[in-house]
């Protein structure tokens, strides 16, 4: 059995859990440790029993508390090298890691406590960003947030999995004729920004086929999206893909989503 929950998910915070009775880690902490102290307890979880972290990027977003978070608690902080050497130089996290570092390779397989994951680049705007392909003891993951194009490895990666977290950014109309400026909306929609609903619903349909369970939609723009809008988009791929019987859901901005339990 296997527990998954997003703590807090877009440009506010971002923290996900995946773990069973023996075994646990986030992804990301971009939250205060209070904050996931709380939320993992009010569904039983205990923040202690977290074994480590990985993390994708060093955007302030998803690493704002890692420094506070790993002088609190010890746990080892997987990432790649140059991810690494970015956070020793970054203000949340500067000579705060000490200890904790733990190097991880894109394309490479680590494993820690019998959790095999494979970190794999995705185009983005900050020092190294990657996605997670993840085994927890045969229950598989594909994580990708925070990238501005999907690539071949990321299609590679989602069709080995049967639970996606896949980001779903901006609705294009929403965004070119919202209040961002325009050199805000280049830098998300020029590759190596945000994934769109479209460019979202495209990925999953490419891989609705394969052995596809669930697909989380994550990071969802306050200013930009609506939830309704990307499940929309998203469940029109999974309809056209023949694959309505994979569960969809938009995971919330600020709270945490429901608690998720899988078999495999
Ligand atoms: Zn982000
Ligand atoms: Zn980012």
């Amino acid at each position: 059995m296997t527990r998954f929950v997003s703590l807090s998910s877009g440009s506010n915070g971002n923290c996900y859990y995946i773990g069973n009775d023996d075994v646990s880690f986030l992804i990301d902490v971009g939250v205060g440790g209070r904050t996931i102290r709380k939320r993992l307890a009010m569904l039983g979880i205990d923040i202690n029993d977290v074994d480590f972290v990985l993390v994708t990027h060093d955007h302030v977003d998803h690493i704002k508390y890692l420094g506070s978070f790993t002088e609190h608690y010890h746990k080892p902080v997987f990432a790649t090298k140059e991810l690494h050497r970015a956070l020793d130089s970054h203000f949340c996290t500067r000579g705060r890691l000490y200890g904790s570092v733990k190097d991880t390779e894109a394309g490479v397989t680590s494993e820690c406590l019998g959790v095999k994951f494979t970190p794999f680049r995705v185009p983005h705007d900050a020092h190294d960003t990657v996605g997670y392909h993840i085994d927890f003891f045969g229950t598989t993951f594909t994580f990708i947030t925070d990238l501005g194009a999907v690539t071949d490895d990321v299609v590679k990666f989602c069709s080995l999995a049967s639970h996606l977290i896949v980001e779903s950014n901006y609705d294009t109309d929403m965004l070119m004729n919202g209040p961002y400026p325009p050199e805000l909306q280049k830098r998300i929609m020029n590759g190596h920004g945000h994934l769109s609903n479209v460019q979202a619903a495209e990925l999953i349909r490419a891989v609705a086929g394969k052995d596809v369970q669930s697909v989380f939609l994550c990071h969802l723009s306050e200013n930009n999206n609506t939830p309704e809008l990307a499940l929309e988009s998203a469940a029109g791929a999974l309809r056209e893909a023949g694959a309505t019987h994979i569960l969809l859901e938009a995971l919330p901005r600020r709270t945490s989503s429901e608690l998720y339990v899988f078999e495999s």
